[in-house]
């Protein structure tokens, strides 16, 4: 069969494709964008022309596209065999990332619980804990509620829809959701409290300790994105929060469950966001750079204690009823274990530490834009908030779309981002050098410039 011309290919996508996230009229207006290879940090699309992978293909990506050392190992895995089940069987590789994983999670996660993506993997960490409880404290049958943030992003199944709190994506959903119980976000620019850090000492977490006070009989678990809510719009946590919702978790026994699906993998700057306040959860969510961005796969990982909490005869019903067609396919934990190997041989975190400050100071240029209210970075994490007034910070209407045009810019400038309403994301492969993130840090404060200051009327003549 002859490769299809990319006329045809432009109009198939049209005919046939249904893209996520995506207003289809207004896709099928234009001329779809066509990604046909990747080398590194850079993506090409199918007339030749070369971009920056800015988000790192949704926060995925981490040691480039076409890394040889991933390519190799999926090649070699290929050559045994791409799948067999978890169920009833075992495979190398899944045994072997699950080894790699408790070794470089944060101490006291022993167990790795397998899915396909970071969605699955909340939705088992969900029922784990409700399973937990009933079984070690069948006196509180109702320890089966979560508590959540505010603007948490935490998948788009029922179940991570259910604690997940952006408006727009979740609230036409509401009939299909279960009830949880949300405290504020730490959103330190727009201070729901309007207080500012450190004086405040992290007053947004009094809302938990009031709630888990008076509520902890009722809750099975707090639920976080630990220092970063990537979707509420790169919402970067004050220092201690983490480790204060720990402590509250702790001292409440109540669970406490770290979405790391995207900070996870050195994204910013650890290889774990929960390493920077020292805490280990009661149960982690992994996912997006799990296998360098090559392959869906996911896991779920907890404390043995949890682990053994489900332990019995058959006929005591603790088994944990949950797993999917896929779960830890051998093709996606031969590129994860690929993944982790590169994190060591080329020592990717050190490199990344190295190149965070580069990154904070090309950035640093944007703070000049008038209608640049706020830069969050954590990390490979980036949010630049535009704002319409920069002294009152006052938002542009989401009806300006000035995110998307900005990202309309950028990519005629051959950096490719995705926008989260106001907010510019960036996200660098963790292989990004530091010339490539002064070259995005330009793109972007020219294209803000250009869309948000379009050039003053000329004197009349
Ligand atoms: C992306 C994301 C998810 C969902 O992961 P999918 O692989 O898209 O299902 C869950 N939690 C967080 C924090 C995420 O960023």
């Amino acid at each position: 069969m002859p490769s299809p011309t990319s006329r045809q290919l432009a109009n198939w996508d049209h005919q046939y494709l249904w893209h996520p996230f995506t207003q289809m009229k207004e896709w099928t207006e234009a001329p779809p964008l066509i990604i046909d290879r990747g080398e590194g940090p850079y993506l090409i699309d199918n007339q030749g022309k070369q971009y920056l992978d800015g988000v790192s293909s949704l926060w995925v990506n981490i040691h480039g596209h076409r890394h040889p050392a991933i390519d190799q190992a999926i090649r070699r895995q290929l050559n045994k065999i791409a799948h067999s089940t978890l169920l009833g069987l075992s495979s190398p590789p899944a045994i072997q990332l699950a080894r790699e994983l408790v070794k470089i999670a944060p101490p006291g996660l022993t167990r790795v619980f397998y899915s396909d993506d970071g969605s699955t993997a909340v939705e088992v960490a969900l029922k784990m804990a409700v399973q937990y409880w009933q079984q070690t404290t069948p006196a509180m049958p109702s320890k089966t509620h979560f508590v959540h943030m505010r603007l948490s992003y935490h998948g788009d199944t029922a179940g991570g829809m259910s604690i997940g709190g952006i408006e727009l994506f979740h609230n036409r959903f509401q009939p299909l959701l279960f009830p949880t119980l949300a405290v504020d976000a730490p959103y330190c620019y727009r201070c729901p409290l309007q207080q500012t850090f450190p004086s405040c000492q992290i007053a947004c977490l009094d809302q938990l300790e009031s709630l888990l006070t008076a509520r902890h009989h009722d809750i099975a678990a707090v639920v976080v994105e630990p220092l970063v809510q990537g979707v509420a719009g790169m919402i970067t946590a004050p220092s201690g929060h983490l480790s204060r919702i720990r402590e509250l978790c702790t001292q409440h026994q109540v669970l406490m469950v770290a979405d790391e699906v995207a900070t996870g993998f050195g994204r910013t700057g650890r290889m774990f966001a929960c390493e920077h306040e020292s805490i280990t959860p009661d149960l982690l969510a992994v996912a997006k750079g799990l296998t360098g961005g090559y392959l869906p796969l996911a896991a779920t990982l907890v404390t043995e204690e949890m682990y053994q909490a489900f332990l019995g005869d058959y006929h005591e019903g603790k088994t944990l009823f949950h797993g999917h067609s896929f779960t830890g396919n051998a093709l996606g934990c031969a590129a994860a274990l690929a993944n982790l190997q590169i994190f060591r041989t080329e020592h990717t975190l050190r490199n990344v530490q190295k190149r965070i400050p580069a990154l904070q100071r090309h950035l640093q240029a944007l703070t000049s834009l008038q209608h640049v209210g706020d830069i969050r970075q954590s990390g490979y994490m980036v949010g630049i908030e535009l704002v319409k007034d920069q002294k009152n910070r006052i938002p542009f209407p989401l009806t300006d779309r000035m995110g998307h045009k900005v990202t309309m810019e950028c990519q005629r400038k051959g950096l490719l981002i995705r926008p989260i309403g106001n907010v510019l994301v960036l996200m660098p492969p963790l292989s990004a050098e530091v010339k490539h993130l002064k070259k995005m840090a330009t793109i972007l404060k020219e294209s803000i410039c250009i869309v948000t200051e379009p050039k003053k009327k000329k004197a009349p003549l």
